[in-house]
């Protein structure tokens, strides 16, 4: 049907080109039609057009070949072990074999007094004779082949459902409901009998069946349309419809490109993400048409998957209805579009974030998380494209912001992008390290998502070239906040206490890589911070995930102590007496309490609760 449709369309686009320039053309564009017609008792349909038509030597040239080509003799020979050269491929006219049994094609061409008729039942070639035809145009009628059952009782082919009505309207409004000529047939419907005059009290309504020739196809595509034409009501409208969401998308792309790649394109940004949206059911892709038809229900080939939440239709001239999945997939075309959909895609985005700032945050609610996996992705490959749509929570600003924003706020002896991880924004801005950063008058990205933290990692930087910032996070190594005399001064406190420090490493063996003086610490005894690359947020996701080759990966965790806290006097004291069994006990103390705070699990917590218990007698 798909095929033979739009042939029709095309012998009618011809003939209406014509009319443009040659007067004898009659025609105007309103006369043109695709006619749709069933005969159950013959089990027959046809499909007519009032196209250009052909003259004899056409219909041989255009449908004799196939009969007598390689691919059809290949189908013969290969009918036995089940390849079906047609039903792989499509082949246009010749995809009416997969149905008719036989294929009856009567044509006139125009300006011709003479009719043609051309018929084949498939493999064993065809006959052309004379026929009667009243108007130039092509009549194709096809026999329907037999129903079958299969085995065991199991269904088989069910030939007849091309005769009937609602089969037959439902294949053209999906598959040619945008083909430009209406595609018109006989529909069956009811309606109320009038009402007799003398009708009593207790009268029910009759009703009766009548026919009427209706147009199936809705023939504008939405997408070619100019923007400006369309109401926002109607692509919001189509959106729902045909993808079946109950919210207006967040935002319309329409594109329209010729050159190297020639497309059309209407595409949609949800309003909100599917509910299957982050699980492996769902299915990315976008609906592609070659010149208005259906040839793919959702082409994933042309849809990056740090973009696989955008809904839509490509519509391309330059490719082939026939065209298969496997050849698709190599199409360079199909490639060109691609890319440049990339593109626009981006830009609208970034858009829709400097114009539309709080759509842009409620659209990133439901996909920020997409585009973050994005930035991680294959090591990073695409993070210069997406890096400027990320947001992070700012704990100054309180709100949203871009990398740039934060960037462009710093201060000028600023050294670093600070961030703090973990599970929730309030407790991370109640850090001692946070304070500390945003006591500087230095803002703090605040990130409570499992990829975050990934994601920066692969960024490693930020910035305008060599201006390009490292990000740090608050709760790993020298976060480069003090001046030259603090450090100093640090320094010379830290080396004092060396042999308290290493009495205490000794302690805890195998737990800390080191035991040091904190310079971020506030009101607290004791913190973990990290070292290396791996910081104990990502310890704690990798440990969360399935680990099939034994423990995750674990961080290098440091012990860091407040000089100033009572605490750092007790240890000194213990140290000093050579009290060596309360260091140790006071030093596995206070790891497990650094654990507890940083929501890390505790190896012992019966030993741990004991030794609480001891103290408090
Ligand atoms: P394609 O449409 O890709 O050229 P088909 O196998 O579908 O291949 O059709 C072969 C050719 O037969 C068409 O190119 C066209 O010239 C001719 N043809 C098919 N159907 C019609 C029609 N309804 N009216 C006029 N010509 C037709
Ligand atoms: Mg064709």
């Amino acid at each position: 049907m798909r095929e033979l449709i739009s042939n029709a369309s095309d012998a009618i686009d011809k003939l209406y080109f014509r009319s443009l320039t040659d007067s004898a053309v009659k025609l105007t564009k309103d006369d043109f039609k695709i006619e749709l017609t069933v005969d159950k008792a013959n089990r027959t349909l046809t499909i007519e057009d009032n196209g250009i038509g052909m003259t004899r030597e056409e219909l041989e040239k255009n449908l004799g070949t196939i009969a007598r080509s390689g691919s059809m003799d290949f189908k013969a020979e290969n009918q036995a072990e089940g390849i079906d050269i047609i039903g792989q491929f499509g082949v246009g006219f010749y995809s009416a074999f997969m149905v008719a049994s036989r294929v009856t094609v009567t044509s006139r061409a125009f300006g011709e007094e003479e009719a043609f008729q051309w018929e084949s039942r498939g493999a064993e070639g065809y006959t052309i004779t004379p026929a009667e035809k009243a108007e130039a145009g092509t009549k194709v009628t096809l026999v329907l082949k037999e129903d079958t059952t299969g085995e065991n009782g199991a269904e088989g082919e069910n030939y007849s459902r091309f005769l009937e009505e609602y089969t037959l309207s439902d294949i053209v409004k999906k598959y040619s409901d945008y083909v430009r000529y209406p595609i018109r047939m006989e529909r069956t419907k009811s309606r109320q009998k009038p009402k007799p005059e003398d009708a009593g009290e207790d009268y029910t309504p009759e009703y009766e069946s009548y026919t009427e020739v209706e147009t199936v196809n809705s023939m504008v595509p939405l997408w070619r349309r100019d923007k400006k034409d369309v109401t926002a009501e109607e692509y919001n409208e189509f959106y729902k419809q045909k993808f079946m969401d109950y919210t207006d998308p967040a935002r319309v792309i329409t594109t329209r490109t010729e050159g190297t790649a020639t497309y059309n394109a209407l595409l949609f940004v949800p309003g909100r993400a599917p509910y299957d949206y982050y699980t492996r059911e769902y299915e990315k892709g976008l609906q592609l048409y070659a010149s208005g038809v259906l040839i793919m229900e959702k082409c994933a080939d042309l849809l990056p998957d740090h973009f696989s939440f955008i809904k839509g239709i490509v519509d391309s001239q330059d490719l082939s209805l026939n065209i298969s999945r496997e050849m698709l997939q190599k199409d360079s075309q199909l490639r060109l579009i691609r890319t440049s959909l990339e593109k626009k895609i981006k830009s609208e985005l970034s858009a829709m974030k400097n114009n539309e700032r709080e759509k842009y945050e409620e659209f990133f609610k439901h996909f920020g998380r997409q585009l973050k996996f994005g930035c991680y992705e294959g090591y990073g490959a695409h993070s210069e494209l997406l890096k400027d749509l990320l947001l992070f929570y700012s704990a100054k600003e309180k709100k949203m912001v871009t990398l740039e924003e934060y960037t462009a706020a710093m201060p000028e002896e600023q050294k670093y992008i600070y961030y703090a991880s973990g599970d929730s924004a309030d407790r991370l801005a109640k850090l001692p390290a946070a304070e500390l950063v945003l006591d500087k008058g230095y803002d703090l990205l605040l990130l409570t998502e499992d990829v975050d933290e990934f994601c920066l990692q692969i960024l490693r930087k930020y910035g305008e070239k060599d201006k390009e910032k490292e990000f740090k996070n608050v709760s790993g190594g020298d976060l480069g906040l003090e001046s030259e005399e603090e450090k100093k001064a640090a320094e010379a406190e830290s080396e004092a206490a060396k042999p308290l420090f290493e009495a205490m490493e000794k302690a805890l063996e195998g737990k800390v890589k080191a035991v040091r003086l904190s310079t971020r610490l506030k009101s607290h005894p004791v913190c973990l911070s990290s070292e290396g690359p791996l910081s104990i947020e990502m310890e704690k996701v990798l440990s969360a995930m399935p680990n099939p080759d034994g423990p995750a990966p674990k961080s290098e965790k440091v012990l860091e102590v407040n000089g100033s806290h009572p605490v750092f006097e007790v240890l000194k004291a213990a140290n000093e007496a050579g009290d060596a069994d309360k260091l140790n006990r006071y030093a596995s103390l206070l790891y497990n309490q650094a654990l507890l705070i940083e929501g890390l699990p505790i190896e012992d917590p019966v030993a741990y609760a004991q030794a609480v218990c001891e103290l408090m007698k």
